[in-house]
């Protein structure tokens, strides 16, 4: 597949920073137009090199690592899609280029360069934004380069990014003042001593979040009139009748149209029954709800998507290429994917216990639709499903449950009871 294109150069070592004036003429305003409150925990004495981990709901998270980094350099992991047409441009600004979810000693020894270099690391260790404004899972190498890159290992928590943008449905629903929190969660003396639990520990206590009580506690407002509109790509399972797939949403208004319940969105984030019955007024536990379902099906050896597809792949970061038809296939044996290239067959899988999770999109670039974001060392490959009864997110949630299940059972082979 795909013989004689230039792949990425995923070794090219990461430049210093710079255009650091022009990077923050660009990220400031937008940080005081949202009034944008940052509170330094534990910072005292913290000086670059450090590690930095940030969560990940919408651009604005890097506006914001931009002021609480201020004025030191940085260096960003970026996803390759968003080298697209402008690697030159990021790479001097600092950016480093990673096929997600995706283990490479490449990364790792790059980030111990930008270390070398007295510059700060910033991680988005959750490598998607958060589909419900909730904490998306940690991979559990975190605490291995926290380990061995021996700098301090600081957090930075973006509170009402998901709200303003959210990724359903990105813009700017001038959500203020928007919060941060910047915590040092361990010194470099303190990495020696705790053990690899305590290390992940701190950095998963750090990171829970959630935007949508946040934006209730606050008593913040959205009164945009469309602010339900794309909700259905991530609650796509109707608690009503249970019917999956058929949910859709308009205005302020989200709705099931097999039964015909429907549901508003109120301005302050929560959700009330046309019928007077509310399942979930909280958006993540209707989420949660979801997942729990999935969880199921994949506990009883039930789950199992088969799509035709069309395939973009992006081999570097000049542009998609179209590598036509496949059959996608999510089962207990992973993702599979068979389809001609060229005239040539080709055959990828990525077994369960290679993925924790995955990166999917909704309505790609507003012309591709919905999509799952298959990716090997070599390949980033945007899989577009042509069906219509199918769902990216549960394919997502399907992937971490599928990794929990046979992590849960290697680990219960090791350890009979
Ligand atoms: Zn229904």
């Amino acid at each position: 597949m795909l013989e004689g294109i230039t792949r990425f150069d995923m070794n090219e070592p990461p430049r210093r920073q710079k255009l650091r004036p022009l990077i923050w003429a660009l990220c400031f305003p937008d940080v005081w137009a949202h009034k944008n409150k940052l509170t330094k925990i534990n910072m005292e004495g913290v000086k670059p090199p450090y590690l930095l981990l940030c969560n990940h709901n919408a651009f604005m998270d890097f506006k914001v690592a931009v002021k609480a980094c201020f004025p030191n350099r940085a260096n960003y992991v970026v996803a390759i899609d968003g080298f697209i047409g402008r690697e030159g441009l990021l790479r001097t600004v600092g950016g480093i280029c990673k096929r997600k979810f995706t283990n490479d000693i490449t990364l790792i020894r790059q980030l111990k360069k930008v270390i070398d270099n007295g510059d700060i690391a910033t991680v988005y260790p959750e490598a998607r934004y958060s589909l419900c404004g909730t904490t998306a899972v940690l991979p559990e190498s975190l605490e291995k380069l926290a380990k061995l890159l021996k700098v301090p290992v600081v957090t930075l928590i973006c509170h009402g990014h998901h709200v303003n943008s959210p990724f359903w449905n990105v813009g700017d629903r001038k959500v203020k003042p928007t919060e941060a929190e910047m915590t040092c969660v361990a010194t470099a003396e303190e990495l020696q001593e705790l053990s690899h639990e305590e290390v992940m520990e701190r950095i998963e206590k750090a990171f829970q979040y959630d935007d949508f009580k946040w934006q209730k506690d606050r008593g913040i407002l959205v009164k945009y009139r469309k602010r339900a509109e794309g909700l259905h790509k991530v609650l796509y399972q109707c608690p009503n009748c249970e019917t999956e797939y058929k949910m859709s949403s308009s205005g302020t208004t989200l709705k099931c149209d097999f039964c015909g319940k429907h549901w508003e969105m109120n301005e302050d984030g929560t959700l009330s029954g046309s019928d007077g019955v509310t399942e979930f007024s909280h958006i993540p536990d209707w989420y949660e709800w979801e997942r729990a379902n999935v969880r199921h099906e994949v506990e009883c050896g039930e789950y199992s998507v088969s799509l035709n597809s069309v395939v973009n792949a992006l081999p570097n970061a000049k542009k998609f290429i179209n590598i036509g038809n496949a059959k996608f296939t999510h089962n207990e044996k992973g993702f599979t994917l068979e389809g001609n290239a060229n005239g040539e067959f080709y055959s990828l899988n990525i077994p369960v216990p290679d993925a924790y999770s995955v990166h999917i999109e909704y309505e790609y670039l507003g012309k591709y639709g919905d999509c799952v974001d298959l990716n090997t060392l070599k390949d980033t490959l945007y899989v577009h499903p042509l069906e219509s009864d199918y769902s990216v997110t549960k394919i997502a949630l399907a992937t971490e449950e599928l990794y929990n299940k046979y992590w849960r059972e290697k680990k219960a082979e090791k350890e009979p009871e």
